[in-house]
């Protein structure tokens, strides 16, 4: 039977837990549809050291307390996985997970966004081998091992910084001869004396029976191609947004990040959306839980101006 809803929040990272707050603050008993992960990428975050009223937390306790804020004031978490949306005819609209069929006269779509892979030979096979995206889950398993970080981003920077907590050796590896990190992880990175930085070389295999051996390195300007032993890849080249089931539904950028106006609405009218799913630009925690609030006060607006 088709459960009806007033709002709908898909996604339980800082948007949608900061929609939730607002939703529910706001009377409108809103209902949290978590997806797979609960919380997104800030729960399998190490330290978090720039979310406004925290010197330092770690990811998945920033979540747990955001979480518990949400309940708090009535949000209903239900742990399951959105597979289809119709938002074509229109508010109501049709919510469809594994388990359950809605209808809900709002949606915000907090879906965020996911690790990218590098698509070399031998990482999809040696993944949960050595292999990781996380290192918050996986970092515990390198005791005294070497590992590589690939990117040179703030989560490469950052996650290398935490894995030194478990590894003898941190090797970040990026492809220019530039970090992408803002200056303050640089120059703790720089300081660790576990971290070594190799740059203008990509990645080009990764090999090893039943786990992680050896890779294939390339440094780009030389040409050169060199074998290293490693225990352990941790690739952090950034993410894209996860987008699927909106396609077709709602306008999105070139790069399937959804299209939004001044009050995070979508192109469908009753539909928003609000953190890294519709931001190509800022993507930090505090921002997505900006527009989680900026879009649930636009969705208690729309929907009191209809009845
Ligand atoms: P990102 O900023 O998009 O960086 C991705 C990195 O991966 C870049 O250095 C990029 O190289 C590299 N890369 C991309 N594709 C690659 C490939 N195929 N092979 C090798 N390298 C590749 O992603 P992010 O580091 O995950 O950060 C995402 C957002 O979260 C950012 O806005 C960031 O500021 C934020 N964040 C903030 C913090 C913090 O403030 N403490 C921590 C984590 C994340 P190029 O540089 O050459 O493009």
């Amino acid at each position: 039977m088709t459960q009806k809803e007033n709002i709908i929040i898909i996604g339980s990272g800082p948007a949608g837990l900061t929609a939730a707050i607002y939703a529910a603050r706001a009377n409108l008993n809103p209902l949290m549809i978590s997806g797979n992960e609960f919380g997104g990428q800030i729960a399998i975050t190490s330290e978090v050291e720039n979310y406004p009223g925290f010197d330092s937390i770690l990811g998945p306790d920033l979540t747990e307390k955001m979480k518990a804020q949400a309940e708090k004031f009535g949000t209903r978490i239900q742990y399951d996985y959105v597979s289809e949306v119709d938002l074509t005819k229109g508010s109501p609209f049709r919510v469809k997970t594994y388990s359950q069929e809605y209808e809900a006269k709002a949606v915000i779509i907090a879906t965020g966004a996911s690790a990218k892979r590098l698509g070399v030979p031998g990482e999809s096979e040696l993944i949960g081998k050595g292999v990781s995206y996380c290192a918050t889950c996986d970092g515990f398993f390198f005791k005294n091992k070497d590992v590589l970080v690939i990117g040179g981003g703030d989560s490469a920077v950052q996650e290398g910084l935490f894995l030194t907590k478990y590894a003898s050796q941190v090797r970040i590896v990026h492809r220019r001869d530039q970090l992408r990190a803002g200056e303050f992880l640089k120059k703790q990175a720089s300081e660790n004396e576990k971290i070594t930085f190799v740059y203008d070389t990509v990645l080009e295999e990764i090999k090893g029976s039943g786990k992680v051996q050896e890779v294939t390195a390339k440094n780009v300007k030389t040409g050169n191609v060199e074998a290293w032993n490693t225990d352990g890849v941790f690739v952090f080249v950034g993410h894209f947004p996860n987008t699927d089931i909106f396609k077709g539904q709602l306008k999105m950028d070139e790069q399937n990040f959804l299209i939004t106006d001044k009050n995070m609405q979508t192109s469908v009218e009753g539909v928003f959306a609000a953190g890294e799913v519709q931001d190509p630009i800022y993507k930090q925690a505090v921002s997505s839980a900006g527009q989680g609030c900026q879009a649930a006060i636009a969705a208690e607006r729309w929907l009191s101006a209809r009845e």
